[in-house]
């Protein structure tokens, strides 16, 4: 009888970054993101098997205000660098600037 465990696993989830939210913020806050070794501007985010809606991240191995950190891995086409976006950072900018609904790309019809 050890439920004294449930808040110490509470702060180890992984947080969720969907693909789509990690794309509207690097357009926003790398709109220069080109590759720091080749040069061109494109870049694959790698993203879960079970769930190509939700990016792949790797735990960083340390923490940050008491909660395990996570990284974002974005992989150049062109030359394979790996760049790394710290999740948190990406999380904290998407709650605070939510997607507004007067986006230019229309919703697909179904
Ligand atoms: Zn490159």
């Amino acid at each position: 009888m050890s439920d004294s465990s449930d808040n110490y696993k509470r702060s180890t989830v992984e947080p969720i970054l969907l693909y789509d939210e990690a794309v509207r913020f690097l357009i926003v806050k790398t709109p220069n993101g080109k590759c720091f070794a080749c040069g061109t501007d494109m870049w694959n985010i790698s993203t879960k098997e079970e769930s190509t809606d939700h990016c792949f991240l790797r735990k960083a191995g340390g923490t940050i205000s008491g909660a395990p950190a996570y990284n974002l891995e974005l992989e150049c086409n062109n030359c394979g660098l790996i760049r790394t976006h710290r999740s948190e950072v990406m999380l904290a900018w998407l709650a605070m600037n939510p997607k507004t609904e007067d986006a230019s790309r229309a919703p697909e019809n179904e």
